[in-house]
This record gives C-alpha cells, structure tokens and sequence, in this order.
C-alpha cells in the first residue's frame, strides 16, 4: 500500500519549524509496509492545501495530512479538504461534550468559543479522538480516495498515529485475509464537452461500475475521468477496471482521446502521421500555445513544419496573405478572417493541414456582438476548411488555454 503525506504550516516553508512530522509518519509506516511515496509542504494556504491534498489523492489514493487543525485563523485544513470531498462541515455534539469536559476538568475557566469550531466535522468523517490536545484527528474516505488529517503538534501527531491511525492501516494493508490490497485507477481523458455534458452522457452507467467508483476531475484540457478500484486484490481491481472501461469508450465515442496522461497534441500528431500530412499554426490570442504543445512531443517534427503568431492585423496580411478587406470589414476576430488564416498558413508551409485561431483572451477588447471569451478557430484539412466558434469562460490564461485545446481538438475530430 502506498499514500502520500501532506504537511501544512507556512512555518514549514519559511524554515522556522523543521518538517519533522513527514519523516516520523514516513518512518513508522514503513514498519507496518505501508509506503510513503511522496512529500509535500505547503502554506496556511486553502487553496494550496486543496491542490495538494487533491493531487495526492488522484496519484495515490491516500493521503495523511498534518497541521493547520487548530483553532485559530490559520488552521484551514479541514474546511480547505472538507471542500475536496464536498462535505458540509456539522456540530459533532459528542465530541463538543467530550471538549467541554476537558476544559472543565484542567479548570480553566468556560471553554474559548473558538474551540467550539474544533467539534465541527465533515459530513461522513470518522473522529479520531486526540488524547493529547483539543483537535480530534478526522478520516475521511470517498472519492476520490481516502484522508487522514493530524493535528500539527508533533506530540499530538504521534500519538494519534499509533493509537488510531497505524492499526487501522496495518489492517488496510494485509486485508481480511492477509493477502494485500491495493488501490488502482485509470483515467479517461475527455475534451470539447462540459462536465455535465459527459454525466448525461454516461451517468446512467454510475452504478453499473460498482465497486469502480467514479470522478469527473475538469481542467482546462477538457474533463478526465478517473476509475479507482479501491482496496482489493491486484487482479480482481485490474480486472474490475477493465470492465468499467469497456463500458465507458463506445458511450464516450468521439469525446474520447486518451487515457493516462496521454496528451490531446500527442494524438493529433500520431493521426496526422498515419495519414501522412503536415501541419502548420496560425496563432493570433493564443500566441504559440498550440506550437508550444505540439514540438512538447518528442519527435513531432516529421508532422508540425512550423507557423506563424500573428497578433496585428498586419501581421494577419502580411505574413498570412488574409485581404485587408476582410481585415477591415470583418474585424480581425471573424469567421472570414480565421478561416483565411488557415489557407493561408497552409500556403505559407506548403502543408496539407492548418490550424487557425483568433478570438478575444480578455481582459479588455470584448463587444456587444463579440464578448470576451469569443474565439474563432479553423482547420484547413486539403482544400476543405471547417470554421467553428467558440465562448470560453474565464481570464485571459483560460482562454487561451482552452482555446489552444479546442483548436487541437478540432483536428482531431477532423481526423478521425
Ligand atoms: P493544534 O490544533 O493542536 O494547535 P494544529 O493542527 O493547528 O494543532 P499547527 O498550528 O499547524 O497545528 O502547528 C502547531 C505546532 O506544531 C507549531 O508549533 C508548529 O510549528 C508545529 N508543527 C506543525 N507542523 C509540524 C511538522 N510538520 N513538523 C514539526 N512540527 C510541526
Ligand atoms: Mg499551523
């Protein structure tokens, strides 16, 4: 069994308090053949916190975290991992009897209100009660896979971690019948349809995949989906995997262009390959992101040739040949005007595909008629050019971002 640990304290960062917790959890859990495979530190940071309990949980599947869950301000942690589960945070009443007792047992008075914030639990959570100090230790377990959260102070650390935290995993580790568990997963790879789009498409079948659970993790790739088979034996998870999948590809078709961390430029240039075409870019608002994802891929120059980021108008006629009428009467960022990029790049490189893309990132430049976020992509596949459009929610670096994606994508499909 592997996980990952997380500790949480911008003291740890700023190296004023030496990380000793990783390296004791590390060390213990290794008596009992469960692995620490990765470390990671971060701030009194929701946000930071978040990304790496997430990160963690999506590479491993269980993740320890230490710190921050205390009762002051800087102690975020458990609302910030609380929100990765969605669970609402609710009035444990036994622990805040279990909390009251012990302020009236050491005398010191009616127990601080801020205490009272250390009884609330996530919705589901198992409270570990802590012998040492106020903050019970909490485990939570769902998608996407299981969080042990430990308070910072490494007395209080240590002693929930062999208490309640070491058999419970020693458990976990050899299974009911002594043989080990594990937890595997795969990922499906979507793009060019919204996270609601693709539980229409494929939420009938949730229940179906039991005992896969699955997450629907969006990005500005597109949406994966992560199957986990959690706790079981090797084969019987690879196995239970396998199904889920093959359930999954014929109803996600087209949607579908990977799996694992295969990426969207990679695919397109291996179809492309096959069918012995070359591309070249035409890049105005996304500005060599799209050039920047293909050469990313090893060995990609026998396909992309090379192309053009034209941002002005002038560099549109100039170095694309797009008339200056269409410049003039279209605006730059029309359907016109992308999909003469698109010829034009093609002339430019002699190639038999381009890929186009014009559009407004934000966050100033946006109309009426054509509001930020607007984008204009064409691909020129011989002498056919297909023109799409295109509203991308957020900033500029989203817009850009998705926009260098969608356009990939519409090769793809184009291609297909
Ligand atoms: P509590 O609620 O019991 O106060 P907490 O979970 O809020 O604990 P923190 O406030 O983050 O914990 O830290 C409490 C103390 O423990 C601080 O002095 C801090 O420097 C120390 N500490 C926190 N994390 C670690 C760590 N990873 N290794 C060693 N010491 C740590
Ligand atoms: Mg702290």
């Amino acid at each position: 069994m592997d996980l990952e640990v997380v500790t949480v304290g911008t003291e740890l960062l700023l190296g004023f308090t030496l990380d000793t917790n990783a390296a004791d959890i590390a060390r213990s859990l290794a008596s009992i053949g469960v692995r620490v495979v990765r470390l990671t530190t971060v701030g009194d940071d929701a946000r930071a916190i978040r990304g790496a309990v997430s990160d963690g949980l999506h590479r491993s599947g269980f993740v320890i975290v230490t710190g921050g869950l205390g009762p002051t301000r800087d102690d975020i942690t458990k609302q910030a991992v609380a929100d990765i589960y969605r669970a609402p945070l609710e009035l444990d009443e036994d622990y805040l009897s279990v909390l009251e007792q012990r302020f009236a047992r050491l005398g010191r008075g009616p127990m601080p209100e801020s205490n009272r914030t250390q009884a609330q639990v996530p919705r589901g959570a198992i409270v570990l009660p802590n012998r040492r100090g106020t903050a019970p230790g909490l485990w939570l377990h769902g998608e996407p896979g299981s969080t042990v959260l430990l308070p910072g102070i490494p007395q209080e650390m240590r002693s929930l971690l062999e208490r309640e935290v070491m058999p419970r995993l020693s458990r976990l580790a050899s299974g009911a019948s002594g043989e080990a568990t594990v937890t595997l997963s795969r990922t499906l790879r979507t793009t060019g349809v919204s996270e609601s789009g693709l539980a229409d498409q494929i939420g009938h079948l949730d229940r179906t995949f039991d005992p896969v659970s699955l997450a629907y993790l969006p990005g500005l790739d597109g949406v994966d989906l992560r199957l986990s088979a959690c706790q079981m034996t090797r084969t019987a998870a690879e196995s239970a995997l396998a199904r889920a999948v093959d359930q999954l590809r014929p109803v996600l078709g087209q949607n579908l262009y990977g799996e694992g961390d295969v990426q969207l430029a990679a695919v397109v240039l291996e179809r492309l390959r096959a069918s012995a075409w070359q591309l070249a870019t035409a890049e105005s608002c996304t500005g060599g992101l799209i050039g920047a994802k293909l050469t990313a891929v090893p060995g990609s120059s026998d396909v992309y040739v090379g192309g053009v980021v034209c941002y002005s108008n002038e560099s549109k006629a100039r170095d694309l040949g797009v008339p200056e009428e269409l410049l003039r009467d279209h605006g730059a960022v029309s359907e016109a005007v992308v999909r003469a990029m698109a010829e034009g790049v093609c002339r430019r490189f002699g190639t038999a595909v381009g890929i186009a893309v014009t559009g407004i990132a934000g966050p100033g430049g946006g109309s009426d008629q054509k509001p930020r976020g607007t984008v204009w992509i064409a691909v020129q596949r011989r002498s056919r050019v297909e023109s799409i459009r295109r509203w991308f929610p957020g900033g500029r670096e989203e817009v850009r971002q998705r926009s260098a994606q969608a356009a990939l994508d519409l090769v793809r499909r184009l291609t297909d």
